[in-house]
């Protein structure tokens, strides 16, 4: 009885943790990385929560800090901000 124990495979050793990464739009500050998006998605008093995508390129020179979604929210297109120097925007 006791030999037949010593004979039973060792349990399966127990699946390694790995961090899920956040959802999209629940990123903290600490968890994004150089190429994420940075834009603000929500605030609850001082927890902030960033947008987390893949950010992309809109200038060369200068480090990709927002997701294409976003790049449109925080960048007036430039024929907006000619309409609004000329009072129709
Ligand atoms: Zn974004």
């Amino acid at each position: 009885m006791a030999d037949r124990a010593l004979r039973q495979p060792a349990p399966d050793p127990a699946p390694a943790v790995v961090a899920a990464a956040p959802e999209f739009g629940t990123y903290r500050l600490e968890q994004l990385g150089d190429s994420q998006c940075r834009f603000p998605c929500s605030s609850h008093g001082t927890a902030h929560r960033f947008c987390g995508r893949p950010a992309v390129h809109h200038n060369p020179d200068k480090p990709a800090v927002w997701c294409l979604e976003h790049q449109a929210v925080v960048f007036t297109p430039k024929p907006v901000i000619a309409a609004r120097k000329l009072g129709r925007g």
